[in-house]
């Protein structure tokens, strides 16, 4: 696998990352490519906030 990632193919590694370890080489790419995108990490940072805005509305439910 290319180390230079397309900002579609980031995109898809971030959503995946929230179900499964990414391996390693992947892991590399991904933060490669944030250090020279402005996009992605944009992206990334919308991600977490509603993965912890999901967390916090599942606190609420009482599980
Ligand atoms: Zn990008």
């Amino acid at each position: 696998m290319s180390l230079d990632l397309t900002c579609k193919e980031v995109a898809a590694l971030l959503i995946a990352q929230e179900d499964r370890e990414l391996p390693a080489a992947e892991r590399v790419a991904l933060r490669l490519h944030m250090t020279i995108c402005r996009t992605c990490p944009k992206f990334e940072a919308q991600l977490l906030t509603m993965r912890n805005a999901f967390k916090r509305w599942r606190g609420y439910t009482g599980e």
